[in-house]
Protein backbone atom coordinates (compact mmCIF):
# COMPACT_ATOMS: atom_id res chain seq x y z
CA UNK A 1 0.00 0.00 0.00
CA UNK A 2 1.20 3.43 -1.19
CA UNK A 3 0.98 5.84 2.04
CA UNK A 4 1.98 9.19 0.06
CA UNK A 5 0.00 11.15 3.08
CA UNK A 6 -3.32 11.73 0.71
CA UNK A 7 -5.86 13.80 2.18
CA UNK A 8 -8.79 11.96 4.03
CA UNK A 9 -11.87 12.18 2.50
CA UNK A 10 -14.78 13.11 4.62
CA UNK A 11 -17.86 11.27 5.52
CA UNK A 12 -19.59 14.26 4.26
CA UNK A 13 -18.92 17.84 2.71
CA UNK A 14 -21.52 21.11 2.56
CA UNK A 15 -22.37 22.39 -1.04
CA UNK A 16 -22.33 25.93 -1.48
CA UNK A 17 -25.05 26.79 -4.03
CA UNK A 18 -24.92 29.59 -6.42
CA UNK A 19 -26.53 32.30 -4.63
CA UNK A 20 -25.82 31.47 -0.80
CA UNK A 21 -23.27 33.73 -0.11
CA UNK A 22 -25.18 36.39 -1.67
CA UNK A 23 -28.57 35.93 -0.04
CA UNK A 24 -26.34 35.99 3.30
CA UNK A 25 -24.70 38.71 2.95
CA UNK A 26 -28.35 40.56 1.80
CA UNK A 27 -30.20 38.90 5.29
CA UNK A 28 -27.52 40.58 7.15
CA UNK A 29 -27.54 43.80 5.11
CA UNK A 30 -30.94 44.54 5.00
CA UNK A 31 -30.88 43.50 8.96
CA UNK A 32 -33.76 40.65 8.59
CA UNK A 33 -31.90 38.67 11.01
CA UNK A 34 -34.87 37.23 12.91
CA UNK A 35 -37.36 34.86 12.39
CA UNK A 36 -39.86 35.06 9.86
CA UNK A 37 -38.57 37.71 7.59
CA UNK A 38 -38.73 37.39 3.52
CA UNK A 39 -35.97 34.50 3.41
CA UNK A 40 -38.41 31.98 5.41
CA UNK A 41 -41.20 33.06 3.00
CA UNK A 42 -39.70 32.01 0.05
CA UNK A 43 -38.22 28.95 1.28
CA UNK A 44 -41.33 27.53 2.76
CA UNK A 45 -42.71 28.48 -0.66
CA UNK A 46 -40.06 26.16 -2.33
CA UNK A 47 -40.90 23.74 0.61
CA UNK A 48 -44.93 23.11 -0.36
CA UNK A 49 -43.90 23.22 -3.66
CA UNK A 50 -41.11 20.37 -3.24
CA UNK A 51 -43.31 18.48 -1.41
CA UNK A 52 -46.51 19.28 -2.24
CA UNK A 53 -47.66 19.67 1.11
CA UNK A 54 -50.59 21.98 2.45
CA UNK A 55 -48.10 24.42 4.28
CA UNK A 56 -44.33 24.34 5.66
CA UNK A 57 -43.32 26.22 9.11
CA UNK A 58 -39.21 26.34 9.09
CA UNK A 59 -38.05 25.26 12.51
CA UNK A 60 -34.81 25.61 13.89
CA UNK A 61 -34.31 21.54 13.20
CA UNK A 62 -36.32 18.38 12.71
CA UNK A 63 -35.83 17.21 16.40
CA UNK A 64 -37.71 20.35 16.98
CA UNK A 65 -40.60 19.99 14.09
CA UNK A 66 -40.83 16.05 15.64
CA UNK A 67 -41.50 17.99 19.58
CA UNK A 68 -43.90 20.38 17.34
CA UNK A 69 -45.77 17.23 16.22
CA UNK A 70 -46.04 15.75 19.94
CA UNK A 71 -47.37 19.18 21.18
CA UNK A 72 -50.26 19.17 18.15
CA UNK A 73 -51.38 15.77 18.46
CA UNK A 74 -52.19 16.26 22.17
CA UNK A 75 -50.04 13.55 23.52
CA UNK A 76 -50.49 12.76 27.14
CA UNK A 77 -48.51 10.66 29.27
CA UNK A 78 -48.91 7.17 28.69
CA UNK A 79 -50.33 7.29 25.07
CA UNK A 80 -48.29 5.07 22.31
CA UNK A 81 -46.23 6.43 19.53
CA UNK A 82 -45.28 3.34 17.08
CA UNK A 83 -41.95 3.82 15.30
CA UNK A 84 -39.09 2.18 13.99
CA UNK A 85 -35.72 1.02 16.76
CA UNK A 86 -33.53 1.98 13.34
CA UNK A 87 -33.94 5.35 13.49
CA UNK A 88 -32.02 8.92 14.87
CA UNK A 89 -33.15 9.18 18.71
CA UNK A 90 -34.99 12.72 17.85
CA UNK A 91 -37.73 10.47 16.67
CA UNK A 92 -38.48 8.92 19.76
CA UNK A 93 -37.22 11.53 22.43
CA UNK A 94 -39.78 13.91 21.21
CA UNK A 95 -42.67 11.85 21.86
CA UNK A 96 -40.89 11.17 25.44
CA UNK A 97 -40.67 14.39 26.25
CA UNK A 98 -44.47 14.83 26.65
CA UNK A 99 -44.63 11.47 28.58
CA UNK A 100 -45.41 9.69 25.61
CA UNK A 101 -44.44 5.98 24.89
CA UNK A 102 -42.49 5.17 22.36
CA UNK A 103 -43.18 1.39 20.70
CA UNK A 104 -40.46 0.30 18.90
CA UNK A 105 -41.01 -1.78 15.71
CA UNK A 106 -38.58 -4.10 13.70
CA UNK A 107 -37.33 -2.77 10.25
CA UNK A 108 -37.46 -4.89 7.46
CA UNK A 109 -34.03 -6.68 6.41
CA UNK A 110 -34.16 -5.05 2.60
CA UNK A 111 -34.83 -1.48 2.93
CA UNK A 112 -34.45 -1.23 6.69
CA UNK A 113 -37.39 0.56 6.83
CA UNK A 114 -40.38 -0.22 9.54
CA UNK A 115 -41.24 -3.54 8.50
CA UNK A 116 -45.36 -2.76 7.96
CA UNK A 117 -46.23 -6.25 8.41
CA UNK A 118 -45.18 -6.33 12.30
CA UNK A 119 -47.00 -2.78 12.99
CA UNK A 120 -50.57 -4.07 13.29
CA UNK A 121 -49.28 -6.00 16.43
CA UNK A 122 -47.82 -3.13 18.00
CA UNK A 123 -51.32 -1.57 18.63
CA UNK A 124 -52.86 -1.08 22.00
CA UNK A 125 -55.81 1.27 23.29
CA UNK A 126 -53.07 3.38 23.87
CA UNK A 127 -51.77 3.82 20.48
CA UNK A 128 -52.14 7.40 19.11
CA UNK A 129 -49.60 7.57 16.23
CA UNK A 130 -47.02 5.97 13.66
CA UNK A 131 -44.07 7.54 13.43
CA UNK A 132 -42.70 6.70 9.73
CA UNK A 133 -38.87 6.78 8.39
CA UNK A 134 -37.89 6.66 4.88
CA UNK A 135 -34.43 5.54 5.68
CA UNK A 136 -31.99 6.69 3.01
CA UNK A 137 -35.03 8.53 1.45
CA UNK A 138 -36.65 5.01 0.01
CA UNK A 139 -40.23 5.15 1.06
CA UNK A 140 -41.82 3.23 3.56
CA UNK A 141 -44.61 0.61 1.88
CA UNK A 142 -47.31 3.39 2.56
CA UNK A 143 -50.63 1.58 2.10
CA UNK A 144 -50.59 -1.16 4.62
CA UNK A 145 -49.68 1.70 7.30
CA UNK A 146 -52.04 4.51 5.85
CA UNK A 147 -54.80 1.78 6.08
CA UNK A 148 -54.28 0.50 9.86
CA UNK A 149 -54.11 4.85 10.60
CA UNK A 150 -57.53 4.92 8.88
CA UNK A 151 -58.38 1.32 10.49
CA UNK A 152 -57.91 2.48 14.30
CA UNK A 153 -57.98 6.19 13.93
CA UNK A 154 -54.24 6.88 14.37
CA UNK A 155 -51.99 9.98 13.40
CA UNK A 156 -49.60 9.35 10.85
CA UNK A 157 -46.27 11.29 11.19
CA UNK A 158 -43.65 11.32 8.50
CA UNK A 159 -39.67 11.55 9.57
CA UNK A 160 -38.81 12.57 6.65
CA UNK A 161 -35.25 13.81 7.35
CA UNK A 162 -33.31 11.63 4.51
CA UNK A 163 -36.57 12.03 1.93
CA UNK A 164 -36.66 15.50 0.50
CA UNK A 165 -36.89 14.87 -3.19
CA UNK A 166 -38.10 11.13 -2.76
CA UNK A 167 -41.41 9.83 -3.79
CA UNK A 168 -43.39 6.91 -3.39
CA UNK A 169 -45.68 6.00 -6.62
CA UNK A 170 -45.30 9.43 -7.79
CA UNK A 171 -46.31 11.01 -4.84
CA UNK A 172 -43.66 12.83 -2.85
CA UNK A 173 -42.68 11.55 0.69
CA UNK A 174 -43.63 14.34 3.38
CA UNK A 175 -46.80 14.97 1.43
CA UNK A 176 -48.36 10.76 3.08
CA UNK A 177 -48.22 11.61 6.97
CA UNK A 178 -50.90 14.43 8.94
CA UNK A 179 -47.75 15.96 9.75
CA UNK A 180 -44.10 15.41 8.13
CA UNK A 181 -40.84 16.75 10.09
CA UNK A 182 -37.97 17.84 7.28
CA UNK A 183 -34.34 18.52 8.56
CA UNK A 184 -31.75 20.74 6.95
CA UNK A 185 -28.65 19.77 9.24
CA UNK A 186 -25.28 20.18 7.55
CA UNK A 187 -25.43 16.30 6.95
CA UNK A 188 -28.94 16.51 4.85
CA UNK A 189 -29.59 16.86 1.02
CA UNK A 190 -30.61 20.31 1.41
CA UNK A 191 -28.59 22.60 4.90
CA UNK A 192 -28.33 25.23 6.26
CA UNK A 193 -26.19 24.08 9.27
CA UNK A 194 -29.23 23.43 11.91
CA UNK A 195 -32.48 23.60 10.50
CA UNK A 196 -35.74 21.72 10.08
CA UNK A 197 -39.17 22.31 8.95
CA UNK A 198 -42.76 20.98 9.87
CA UNK A 199 -44.88 19.98 6.70
CA UNK A 200 -49.00 20.40 7.96
CA UNK A 201 -51.42 18.08 5.77
CA UNK A 202 -54.37 18.94 7.78
CA UNK A 203 -55.64 22.64 7.18
CA UNK A 204 -57.20 22.16 10.83
CA UNK A 205 -53.37 22.06 12.20
CA UNK A 206 -52.40 24.98 11.10
CA UNK A 207 -53.52 27.63 12.95
CA UNK A 208 -52.07 25.92 16.21
CA UNK A 209 -48.96 24.67 14.95
CA UNK A 210 -48.34 29.01 13.89
CA UNK A 211 -48.98 29.68 17.84
CA UNK A 212 -46.97 26.49 19.22
CA UNK A 213 -43.88 27.79 16.91
CA UNK A 214 -44.29 30.89 18.46
CA UNK A 215 -43.82 30.83 22.36
CA UNK A 216 -47.56 29.73 22.54
CA UNK A 217 -48.64 33.12 21.19
CA UNK A 218 -50.92 34.16 17.97
CA UNK A 219 -48.21 36.77 17.13
CA UNK A 220 -48.51 35.69 13.34
CA UNK A 221 -51.86 36.63 13.69
CA UNK A 222 -50.75 40.10 14.88
CA UNK A 223 -48.21 40.68 12.49
CA UNK A 224 -51.37 39.75 9.71
CA UNK A 225 -53.42 42.26 11.41
CA UNK A 226 -55.99 39.76 12.19
CA UNK A 227 -55.94 40.22 16.14
CA UNK A 228 -54.68 43.94 17.80
CA UNK A 229 -52.26 42.83 20.20
CA UNK A 230 -50.93 39.36 20.74
CA UNK A 231 -51.30 37.55 23.63
CA UNK A 232 -50.22 33.69 25.43
CA UNK A 233 -52.82 31.10 23.92
CA UNK A 234 -51.28 28.01 24.29
CA UNK A 235 -47.99 25.96 25.43
CA UNK A 236 -44.96 26.45 22.75
CA UNK A 237 -41.46 27.29 22.91
CA UNK A 238 -39.23 29.34 19.78
CA UNK A 239 -38.99 27.17 17.56
CA UNK A 240 -38.75 29.83 14.63
CA UNK A 241 -34.78 29.96 12.86
CA UNK A 242 -33.34 33.05 12.08
CA UNK A 243 -33.93 34.37 8.64
CA UNK A 244 -30.49 34.02 8.06
CA UNK A 245 -30.62 30.56 8.17
CA UNK A 246 -33.30 30.98 6.02
CA UNK A 247 -31.18 32.96 3.19
CA UNK A 248 -28.93 29.58 3.21
CA UNK A 249 -31.73 27.22 2.96
CA UNK A 250 -33.47 28.98 0.47
CA UNK A 251 -30.18 29.33 -1.94
CA UNK A 252 -30.39 25.47 -1.55
CA UNK A 253 -33.50 24.94 -1.92
CA UNK A 254 -33.71 26.94 -5.39
CA UNK A 255 -30.56 24.77 -6.44
CA UNK A 256 -31.64 21.65 -5.36
CA UNK A 257 -32.19 19.84 -8.66
CA UNK A 258 -28.25 20.28 -9.21
CA UNK A 259 -27.43 19.29 -5.77
CA UNK A 260 -29.58 16.22 -6.63
CA UNK A 261 -28.20 15.71 -10.30
CA UNK A 262 -24.83 15.38 -8.25
CA UNK A 263 -25.62 13.19 -5.70
CA UNK A 264 -27.39 10.92 -7.64
CA UNK A 265 -24.52 10.67 -10.01
CA UNK A 266 -22.10 9.63 -6.86
CA UNK A 267 -24.61 6.94 -5.77
CA UNK A 268 -25.16 5.45 -9.32
CA UNK A 269 -21.35 5.14 -9.58
CA UNK A 270 -21.37 3.45 -6.20
CA UNK A 271 -23.73 1.08 -6.87
CA UNK A 272 -22.45 -0.20 -10.34
CA UNK A 273 -19.46 -0.08 -9.22
CA UNK A 274 -18.93 -2.25 -6.26
CA UNK A 275 -21.69 -4.62 -7.39
CA UNK A 276 -19.36 -7.44 -8.31
CA UNK A 277 -17.31 -6.61 -5.18
CA UNK A 278 -20.33 -7.24 -3.12
CA UNK A 279 -21.55 -10.34 -4.51
CA UNK A 280 -17.98 -11.61 -4.26
CA UNK A 281 -17.98 -11.00 -0.64
CA UNK A 282 -21.51 -11.59 0.74
CA UNK A 283 -22.07 -7.36 1.01
CA UNK A 284 -25.44 -6.54 0.69
CA UNK A 285 -26.07 -2.77 -1.23
CA UNK A 286 -29.49 -0.88 -0.99
CA UNK A 287 -32.46 -1.99 -2.58
CA UNK A 288 -34.79 0.20 -3.78
CA UNK A 289 -38.36 -1.27 -4.16
CA UNK A 290 -40.48 -0.45 -7.69
CA UNK A 291 -42.53 2.34 -7.11
CA UNK A 292 -39.58 4.19 -5.03
CA UNK A 293 -37.74 7.05 -6.32
CA UNK A 294 -34.90 7.86 -3.49
CA UNK A 295 -32.62 11.40 -3.45
CA UNK A 296 -29.43 9.91 -3.10
CA UNK A 297 -29.56 10.95 0.74
CA UNK A 298 -26.82 8.24 1.75
CA UNK A 299 -24.92 5.11 0.14
CA UNK A 300 -24.56 2.16 2.83
CA UNK A 301 -23.25 -1.49 2.25
CA UNK A 302 -24.23 -4.35 5.00
CA UNK A 303 -20.82 -6.24 5.57
CA UNK A 304 -21.30 -10.12 6.91
CA UNK A 305 -21.15 -9.16 10.64
CA UNK A 306 -19.62 -6.86 13.11
CA UNK A 307 -15.69 -8.20 12.95
CA UNK A 308 -15.78 -7.80 9.09
CA UNK A 309 -17.43 -4.24 9.69
CA UNK A 310 -14.91 -3.23 11.91
CA UNK A 311 -12.04 -4.18 10.24
CA UNK A 312 -13.82 -2.45 6.55
CA UNK A 313 -14.42 0.79 8.58
CA UNK A 314 -10.75 0.64 9.32
CA UNK A 315 -9.21 -0.55 6.23
CA UNK A 316 -11.20 2.55 4.47
CA UNK A 317 -9.38 4.70 7.01
CA UNK A 318 -6.04 3.18 6.52
CA UNK A 319 -6.49 4.66 2.97
CA UNK A 320 -7.61 8.18 3.85
CA UNK A 321 -11.77 7.11 3.22
CA UNK A 322 -13.81 8.45 6.09
CA UNK A 323 -16.67 5.79 6.71
CA UNK A 324 -19.16 5.80 9.40
CA UNK A 325 -22.21 3.01 10.42
CA UNK A 326 -25.66 4.17 11.79
CA UNK A 327 -28.06 4.05 14.24
CA UNK A 328 -27.82 2.03 17.07
CA UNK A 329 -30.93 0.15 17.65
CA UNK A 330 -33.19 2.68 20.33
CA UNK A 331 -35.29 -0.28 22.04
CA UNK A 332 -31.92 -1.42 23.66
CA UNK A 333 -30.39 1.80 24.09
CA UNK A 334 -30.49 3.16 28.06
CA UNK A 335 -33.09 5.89 27.29
CA UNK A 336 -35.07 3.49 25.14
CA UNK A 337 -35.78 1.14 27.57
CA UNK A 338 -36.28 3.74 30.33
CA UNK A 339 -39.00 5.68 28.50
CA UNK A 340 -40.18 3.28 25.91
CA UNK A 341 -40.98 -0.54 24.91
CA UNK A 342 -40.03 -3.12 22.66
CA UNK A 343 -42.99 -4.64 20.38
CA UNK A 344 -44.34 -8.16 20.49
CA UNK A 345 -41.20 -10.38 18.74
CA UNK A 346 -38.17 -7.45 19.46
CA UNK A 347 -36.07 -6.45 16.68
CA UNK A 348 -33.83 -8.83 16.17
CA UNK A 349 -33.42 -7.58 12.48
CA UNK A 350 -32.48 -3.98 13.76
CA UNK A 351 -30.14 -5.53 16.28
CA UNK A 352 -28.19 -7.54 13.13
CA UNK A 353 -27.87 -4.64 10.66
CA UNK A 354 -26.92 -1.99 13.05
CA UNK A 355 -23.95 -4.46 13.61
CA UNK A 356 -23.44 -4.82 9.80
CA UNK A 357 -23.81 -1.37 8.29
CA UNK A 358 -21.50 1.11 7.13
CA UNK A 359 -22.20 4.61 5.07
CA UNK A 360 -19.10 5.13 2.72
CA UNK A 361 -18.75 9.23 1.29
CA UNK A 362 -21.41 10.52 -0.47
CA UNK A 363 -21.93 13.98 -1.40
CA UNK A 364 -22.42 16.88 -4.08
CA UNK A 365 -18.65 17.62 -4.62
CA UNK A 366 -17.18 14.38 -4.43
CA UNK A 367 -14.71 14.28 -7.76
CA UNK A 368 -13.96 12.09 -10.04
CA UNK A 369 -10.21 10.91 -7.98
CA UNK A 370 -11.70 10.89 -4.99
CA UNK A 371 -14.90 8.93 -6.38
CA UNK A 372 -12.46 6.31 -7.60
CA UNK A 373 -10.39 6.45 -4.43
CA UNK A 374 -13.01 5.74 -2.41
CA UNK A 375 -14.08 2.47 -5.08
CA UNK A 376 -10.75 1.42 -4.32
CA UNK A 377 -9.96 1.55 -1.09
CA UNK A 378 -13.42 -0.43 -0.93
CA UNK A 379 -12.64 -3.25 -3.56
CA UNK A 380 -9.44 -3.75 -2.11
CA UNK A 381 -11.23 -4.97 1.22
CA UNK A 382 -11.63 -9.09 1.49
CA UNK A 383 -14.40 -10.33 3.56
CA UNK A 384 -12.77 -12.72 6.17
C1 LIG B 1 -31.07 14.06 10.97
C2 LIG B 1 -32.26 13.35 11.50
C3 LIG B 1 -33.07 13.90 12.50
C4 LIG B 1 -32.71 15.13 13.26
O1 LIG B 1 -32.52 16.25 12.49
P1 LIG B 1 -32.08 17.62 13.18
O2 LIG B 1 -32.50 18.63 12.14
O3 LIG B 1 -30.60 17.55 13.37
O4 LIG B 1 -32.84 17.76 14.44
C5 LIG B 1 -34.22 13.23 12.86
N1 LIG B 1 -34.56 12.07 12.29
C6 LIG B 1 -33.81 11.50 11.34
C7 LIG B 1 -34.25 10.21 10.73
C8 LIG B 1 -32.61 12.11 10.93
O5 LIG B 1 -31.84 11.52 10.02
Amino acid sequence: MSTTCLNTIPFNRTHISDNELGYLAEAVREGSTCGDGPFTRRASTLLTEMTGSDHALLTTSCTHALEMSAILLDLQPGDEVIMPSFTFMSTANAYALRGAVPVFVDCRPDTLNIDEQLVEAAITDRTRAIVVVHYAGVACTMEPISELCARYALALVEDNAHGLGGSYRGRPLGSFGRIAAQSFHATKNAQCGEGGALLLNDADLIGRAEIIREKGTDRGRFFRGQVDRYRWIDIGSSYLPSDILAAQLTAQLESFDKIQFLRHAVWQEYHERLADWAAENGVSQPMVPDGCAHPAHLYYLLLPDLGNRQAFIGHLSERGVQAAFHYQPLHSAPAGVRYGRVAPGGCPVTEEIADRLVRIPLYPDLNETDMARVIDAVQTYRVS
